[in-house]
């Protein structure tokens, strides 16, 4: 057995896969009451860091990468601490899963002079210049522009941009996809919706995210067809996804971009 000696932390040894170990402690100030080694053999996880502060109760937090980190009362002993990672072994490992798989949050943005803005599936730099009308705008071949002095209100800006956008395409095909296949929604909405693209309401009333405005145009009809089809079948039933697949052939790429990358993309408040 390949032994590590190292006091009042954990020793381990992996066994039949990373989460089996024999656990072993040394604990010098306890030595002599409790004999020199205390020998465990557990299913167990090691925390990457133990922030002890003047709280009442042990937490661990897995974070994005699966990094876990547990926040323990001043005088928690290292044994309560691994007990409590024992407990939730289980948890902390499936959470780890998720973490790993789930792609970086993106950073809320700042607004800094270069910083990229999404817009349509592309990212542009965002240039900060003296005067702009309306306070931000966008222009083809550079870029967004923003006035220095309206920087504070530089995120409501850039919601009104997208939601202006936004809504001139869903109109434009909304009305091409009404022509074509005879839908009737009854009212068309760009929302600040952040949990959905879109929605149908059961009188038909079609609310659409302005997050959309950062996603590619496929995305975009993607999400209008997919509430169009709603107006004709409430549900996600087999008989949707035909109508779905008969109105936007393909659509199953612009979907999983969604799918994808919808996470990746900025918050916006
Ligand atoms: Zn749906």
């Amino acid at each position: 057995m390949a032994e590590r000696v190292c006091h009042g932390l954990i020793l381990s040894q992996n066994l039949e896969n990373a989460h089996t170990r024999t656990v072993m402690r040394a604990y010098p100030a306890d030595a002599d009451r409790w004999g020199l080694v205390i020998i465990l053999r557990m299913r167990t996880i090691q925390a990457d860091e133990v922030i002890y502060s003047k709280r009442k109760t042990i937490s661990v937090t897995v974070f994005p990468g699966g990094k876990v980190v547990v926040r323990a009362p001043l005088h928690a002993s290292p044994i309560a601490v691994e007990c409590f990672l024992r407990e939730k072994a289980e948890w902390i490992r499936s959470a780890q899963a998720k973490m790993q798989q789930a792609p970086a949050r993106a950073q809320a943005h700042r607004f800094e002079e270069g910083e990229l803005l999404w817009y349509l599936g592309a990212q542009y730099p965002l240039h900060l210049v003296d005067k702009v009308p309306g306070g931000l705008g966008f222009v083809k071949g550079k870029g967004f522009v923003l006035e220095r002095a309206q920087k504070s209100r530089a995120e409501a800006l850039l919601k009104t941009f997208y939601k202006r956008a936004l809504r001139m395409r869903v109109e434009e095909l909304v009305r091409f996809y009404c022509e074509r296949d005879g839908f009737k929604p009854s009212a068309v909405r760009i929302t600040s919706a952040r949990t959905r693209w879109g929605s149908c309401s059961r009188a038909n009333a079609l609310n659409f995210s302005f997050r959309l405005a950062l996603t590619p145009p496929a995305c975009v009809e993607y999400v209008v067809v997919h509430e169009l089809a709603h107006t004709r079948e409430h549900n996600h039933s087999t008989r949707f996804w035909q109508i779905v697949a008969q109105t936007l052939p393909g659509y199953e790429q612009p979907r999983d971009w969604l799918k994808k990358h919808g996470a990746e993309l900025p918050p916006i408040a």
